[in-house]
């Protein structure tokens, strides 16, 4: 089987000034510094992607954006585009969060053609992607995750594949403290990998399947030590340099 680096990856959502992103990130730094088993990314808002990069730089921490449009550019009001991400250093980008999802109106239309895009400027995606509780409770599940998988990698080129992270977010764990149970979380991910093997079986062995919600460093080592669960995305505790230096380092 192919050995693959866990991603702890750490969304601010709409938190943190630049100045304290500042201190977050001289906290973080040197309780990571040695964490040379996991890949670690921050997720701040727009303003705050500047200064990270140049605070982050020689360090072992990557900063990924947290949402971008599919059009190169345009009439798109409060947007940014793939390049204009990528022209700062930036390493990657969230793509279909729920809260984009919920809030915003994006959809898997706009994401079959967002993943190419990042991928595309040189830009590493986490295709976020969960059931509601009413479509778990409804047996749903695996036909939500299903459409939205398929339809998010439809356009990325077969060899690709593995260079997008999928975060599987089930939407009633996030934010809530209500932690997916380890086999529901494994199950998950076995069957994400299960779709992306029927475009590639040796480009499923490498994607990373990271999960989401209610990730804190009291949960992660079961989470984190699934066959199939390769990372983290971790809101609220990525926040806290200390709660998220711990999940770091239960991934080793
Ligand atoms: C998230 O925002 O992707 C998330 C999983 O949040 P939380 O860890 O706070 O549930």
């Amino acid at each position: 089987m192919t050995a693959r680096t866990p991603l702890i990856a750490g969304n601010w959502k709409m938190h943190k000034t630049v100045a304290e992103a500042e201190e977050f990130i001289q906290a973080l730094l040197p309780r990571v510094s040695t964490a040379d088993h996991a890949d670690v990314a921050i997720c701040p808002p727009f303003t705050a992607l500047t200064p990270m990069v140049d605070s982050t730089r020689g360090s072992r921490v990557q900063v990924y954006a947290q949402t971008m449009h599919q059009a190169e550019s345009g009439a798109f009001t409060g947007e940014v585009s793939a390049a204009m991400l990528a022209e700062l250093d930036v390493h990657g980008v969230i793509l279909g969060h729920s809260e984009r999802r919920e809030l915003f109106g994006e959809t898997d239309r706009a994401l079959a053609l967002k993943v190419p895009a990042a991928l595309a400027a040189g830009l590493a995606p986490i295709l976020c992607v969960g059931e509601t509780e009413a479509e778990r409770e409804a047996g749903d599940t695996e036909r939500k995750l299903r459409h939205q998988v398929q339809e998010g990698l439809s356009k990325v080129p077969v060899e690709r594949v593995a260079d997008v992270a999928i975060a599987y977010e089930p939407i009633w764990a996030i934010g809530t403290g209500r932690v997916a149970e380890p086999e529901q979380a494994q199950e998950a991910a076995a069957f994400i990998r299960a779709l992306i093997a029927g475009r590639s079986p040796e480009q499923s062995e490498r994607s990373r399947i990271l999960y989401g919600g209610s990730v804190k460093p009291e949960n992660a080592p079961e989470l984190l030590a699934l066959p199939d669960v390769d990372g983290a995305l971790v809101g609220g505790a990525s926040l806290d340099p200390e709660a998220f230096a711990a999940i770091v380092a239960a991934a080793a």
